[in-house]
């Protein structure tokens, strides 16, 4: 009897269990969002939140302090302005502030909750919301509320456009029959689909019969057709390095020129001057911002630190990491154009040897060390003081040329049959895809160290430490020389001291058949 009862349990449970119930989730709940603009001038957004089939007594409302990708803390909270919250009926519910990104309501008896509030959006970046009478950008992370605790919370978005515009474009997946309407599984893919609405022209792509949309706020006399084939050859040349496309469809949203750009799983947000593409010779840059970017759905959003996704959006989110998420999509970038067809041998050889000197040819190089660069980067990223350049570096760079000699160390131990991406895609393979979540700084080695089949630690200890790096050695593994030697005069900063050099990049003499195949193989 004892053990039927236990088989008992164990079956009622198991139901439950398929059913969701015993997870505490309630079928009737639904959250959605509908987000109106009839004034752009004001640069308030009016937002309606709606919550159904509340159980708890009390919820949280509750706006990230930040926008994964961009690291700082922005606290978005501080844009709410004229917060009121009512049940279904149309009652007022009480609540309070309870922290600097949350507000309580009491719902004890409450199914329905309907929070109405306005979103002040003035600042032009690609991490903070933004409305006037030339576009309006909804950065999700600074206009949805989330509910504490329910981030995995599928969710409905309406957006009701300024009367002028005509544009709603996303990577949210829209919902069949219902005009401007989209829907995401939960928080994180919500946070991670910015949204612009204006009057963008709309030009599109398929690459194996996925779509692609541009969708450019000022085309001016952009030759269209050119832009969409150069995109589709980075999708492909991207795409390639990993095999797989863990996306449905994919936007574009180019605003006007301006500063910086947000990559996500299956867009990005970036302010380009694309206006004179296919005339101008700064098209290569243009391309190699968007490669960066694209590049990002794998390195960052699917290959990442286990930090980065699922976030904490309360507060900061450290690692060490941001030297190969971030570094390693800037040498990315550059092998995509190379393998494109953008970029050639020696113009990426001259490109990496001014990439060494931009940090070997600062102080800072001398006093903070690539992983030190990624975990400090919340507090000096975008607080730049007078000693900055003599004391930090910038992961950016470093981490792209790191990058280079981890590529180049890999392929000559192996014999040239591994190289760095055969590490891209075994983590997206091992963590992304069979695990569901990112990795340790120490997995991250051991997938390296397995990809060259030795030991990499002289590599890594230039990666945690100051260490003097020898690029000699590194560059010779693909036959090539580097040239280091000292510019006079020496400078000094606290108790280092340091020459600059040109560190130009040239083809050495007589190399070996390793040698050649390592060249032949890494840059066409
Ligand atoms: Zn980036």
């Amino acid at each position: 009897m004892k053990k039927l009862f236990g088989i008992s349990i164990l079956l009622i449970y198991t139901i439950l269990s398929a059913s969701g119930i015993a997870q505490g989730q309630n079928q009737d709940r639904k959250m959605s969002f509908t987000v109106s603009m009839d004034q752009p001038a004001s640069h308030y957004y009016q937002v309606e939140f709606r919550y159904d089939g509340i159980t708890e007594e009390a919820v949280e409302l509750k706006m990230p302090a930040w926008t994964p990708g961009y690291y700082m803390v922005l606290d978005l909270a501080k844009n709410v302005v004229g917060l009121e919250v009512k049940d279904g009926a149309g009652k007022p519910l009480p609540f309070r502030k309870t922290a600097k990104n949350t507000w309580t309501v009491q719902t004890s008896g409450i199914q329905s909750l309907i929070a109405t509030y306005n979103v002040y959006a003035t600042r032009a970046s690609v991490a903070d919301p933004y409305l006037a009478e030339n576009r309006g950008f909804i950065s999700p992370t600074g206009v949805f509320f989330h509910v504490g605790g329910k981030l995995s919370h599928p969710v409905m978005v309406t957006i009701n456009p300024w009367k002028e515009w005509k544009q709603v474009s996303t990577g949210l997946d829209p919902v069949k029959g219902q005009a401007n309407t989209f829907s995401a599984p939960d928080f994180d893919r919500l946070y991670d689909c910015p949204i612009l609405v204006g009057n963008q022209e709309i030009l599109s792509f398929e690459y194996k019969g996925i779509p692609h949309t541009i969708a450019i706020e000022k085309p001016g006399t952009c030759n269209r057709e050119k832009l969409a084939a150069d995109l589709k050859k980075i999708v492909e040349a991207g795409t390639s390095i990993i095999g797989e496309i863990p996306y449905k469809h994919y936007t574009f949203l180019i605003m006007e020129k301006g500063g910086g750009g947000l990559e996500h799983l299956n867009s990005m947000a970036v302010f380009a001057d694309v206006s004179k593409y296919g005339e101008a010779d700064r098209d290569r840059g243009l391309l190699g911002f968007f490669a960066h970017e694209y590049f990002h759905l794998y390195n960052i959003k699917t290959i990442r630190p286990v930090v980065l996704g699922p976030f904490d959006y309360d507060r900061e989110c450290l690692t060490n990491m941001l030297w190969f998420s971030e570094g390693g999509t800037v040498y990315y970038q550059d092998m995509i154009l190379n393998r494109a067809g953008f970029l050639s041998r020696d113009q990426y050889l001259e490109g990496a040897a001014k990439g060494i000197g931009s940090h070997e040819n600062i102080m800072g190089s001398r006093f903070q060390s690539a992983a030190q660069s990624s975990w400090d980067t919340w507090m000096l990223f975008f607080n730049r003081a007078e000693n900055s350049q003599s004391v930090s570096i910038n992961y950016y760079n470093k981490g792209n040329t790191l990058c280079m000699l981890l590529d180049l160390k890999i392929r000559e131990a192996s014999q040239n049959v591994n190289s760095l991406d055969d590490v891209m895609r075994t983590l997206y393979q091992d963590f992304n895809k069979k695990r569901n979540r990112g990795f340790t700084d120490a997995e991250f080695r051991e997938v390296c160290e397995k990809a060259a089949g030795c030991s990499l630690s002289e590599f890594f200890d230039y990666v945690y430490t100051t260490n003097p790096i020898d690029y000699g050695k590194y560059l010779a593994y693909a036959g090539l020389k580097i040239d280091l030697t000292p510019q006079e005069p020496a400078i000094s900063y606290l108790n280092k001291t340091m020459n600059k050099r040109s560190f130009l990049i040239s083809i050495a003499q007589n190399p070996t058949e390793l040698q050649k195949k390592v060249l032949a193989d890494w840059l066409k």
